[in-house]
């Protein structure tokens, strides 16, 4: 099928860089590319050994194209796993693209997005969690999101999951022999083992599961809500945070009625910070849907900094308190930083007044002048302080994939199933049927139990190239 064909994309960024390359993939790759270069050293491309560099020039007729080198990958020593030309050109777009219509011309078709990674997965190369972790290391923009893309295209977590689906097999092979020899009572597979095996299982499930929390929020950046009234400094402290001039200041109450959004790396972990408008009462029908909004973002964040300007907290501080103790009630389990923004308008006295009176209050506090930037390191690290990097100093498999964790899931359900059985001495043909689906799940990760929709799916998230 697919296979037979022989596929071209560019595979570096489209638009003009120093260099660009140009993949060609395929049982035909170098039969089609070897006419059409001429060699400096006259060499025969066809006759020349697999991970080698060949200097040279394109040439159709008399029709020079470029000057290119060549990279040679034969048999299925290639990331493919099938033959494979990389043409390396110079990198104007139109270079590339008269060198990809060549390439169409001569029997090539353009490959559609991820069709290499695929035929790496469907020729052995990787499995498929390896495959996926393909794209989201091209993905990741952070050193965390990269420490986990990477472990997982190196096999950690297939592997992993493997061998118990190996172990797991073993049993389920034993049991069904117990069906042959149902007429008579006899048990292959040691019950105590298998036992011993199914805790194992479970164990190792409930922690790639509750990884999840970790991995995805890692992957896509932990949201962080920064609440408080118009004019308490929100966006200024944003733009300390993120060090440029992006989210709109202004000295006017109520500028902020969008929520803005902006990303910010620290110590390798990506945040993503929500800039809503405050809680206070309003007549005003926009800011109350602005309200309505900041509850929202603040059910939708892991952290929250609630932000107060001195000034008027030392005026107000006892409806303050009371905010604050609102917020804290309607979301109990939520990590709350109160953040006493332009300290600079405030005597050391008066500061350490109002430190007093939040003593009570058991919150993080936090005081700051994000526009003289005083206290915003301090601010930075009480935010990691909140985000649990255990998993990831321990190099710990953590599950980002949505579809791993709902294989996962479903494998635990089966499980547990299986455990029931075993307790209750259920008969060897049921519990083999659960065993099965278990199996089957486990496959599914890994993609030894695959099928066309899955696939295509899959692959239709990379960009054309990969
Ligand atoms: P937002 O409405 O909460 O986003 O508030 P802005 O960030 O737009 O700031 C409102 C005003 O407060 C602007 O004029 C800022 O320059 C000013 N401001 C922000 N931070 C400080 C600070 O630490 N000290 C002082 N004195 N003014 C600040
Ligand atoms: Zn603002």
């Amino acid at each position: 099928m697919i296979l037979q064909d022989t596929i071209v994309a560019l595979a570096t960024p489209s638009g003009a860089g120093a260099i660009a390359v140009i993949r060609v993939s395929g049982p035909k790759a170098i039969e089609i590319v070897a006419p059409l270069f001429q060699s400096i050293k006259g060499k025969d491309l066809t006759k020349q050994k697999s991970h080698t560099l060949h200097l040279g020039h394109l040439v159709e007729d008399t029709k020079v194209y470029d000057q290119v080198l060549i990279s040679l990958f034969k048999g299925t020593n290639s990331y493919t796993g099938e033959p494979t030309v990389e043409i390396s050109c110079h990198g104007s777009t139109f270079i590339q693209q008269q060198i990809i219509q060549l390439l169409l011309r001569k029997g090539c078709r353009m490959a559609t997005p991820g069709e290499f990674t695929m035929r790496s997965f469907l020729n052995g190369k990787m499995d498929l969690s390896q495959a996926e972790a393909v794209s989201d290391l091209i993905a990741s923009d952070n050193e965390a999101s990269h420490q986990i893309a990477m472990q997982q295209m190196r096999g950690g977590f297939s592997n992993e999951i493997a061998k118990l689906r190996e172990e797991l097999l073993n049993f389920a092979s034993l049991i069904e022999l117990e069906l042959d020899f149902s007429e008579e009572d006899v048990e292959f597979a040691d019950r105590t083992a298998f036992r011993e095996l199914v805790n194992r299982i479970e164990f190792v499930l409930k922690r790639l599961i509750d990884s999840f929390a970790v991995g995805n929020v890692i992957k896509n950046g932990i949201p962080v809500a920064i609440v408080g009234e118009p004019n308490v400094g929100k966006s200024t402290l944003l733009n300390a945070l993120l060090n440029e001039e992006r989210a709109i200041v202004s000295d006017i109450a109520g500028t902020t009625r969008d929520t803005i959004e902006d990303e910010l790396v620290i110590n390798g972990i990506g945040f993503r910070f929500i800039d809503t408008a405050g809680i206070r009462e309003t007549k005003d029908v926009v800011e109350s849907i602005g309200i309505q909004k900041t509850f929202e973002k603040i059910e939708q964040a892991q952290v929250v900094l609630y932000l107060f300007e001195s000034l008027k907290f030392k005026e107000q501080s006892s409806d303050y308190i009371i905010e604050i103790e609102r917020i804290k009630n309607k979301y109990p389990q939520k990590p709350l930083v109160v953040v006493i923004n332009k300290i600079d308008l405030l005597s050391e006295t008066e500061i350490q007044n109002i430190k007093l009176q939040l003593e009570t209050l058991n919150v993080k506090l936090q005081t700051i002048s994000a526009k003289n930037k005083i206290g915003v390191e301090e601010l930075k690290n009480a935010l990691l302080n909140f985000v649990d990097t255990g998993a990831l100093r321990n190099n710990e498999t953590i599950i980002t994939n949505t579809r791993h964790y709902d294989s996962l899931l479903k494998a635990l359900e089966e499980i547990e199933k299986v455990k029931w059985g075993l307790d209750g001495n259920l008969s060897a043909d049921l519990m083999a049927i659960d065993i099965r689906q278990a199996l089957y799940y486990f496959g599914e990760i890994t993609g030894q139990v695959t099928n066309d929709e899955l696939l295509g799916n899959i692959f239709a998230n990379f960009c054309i190239g990969k």
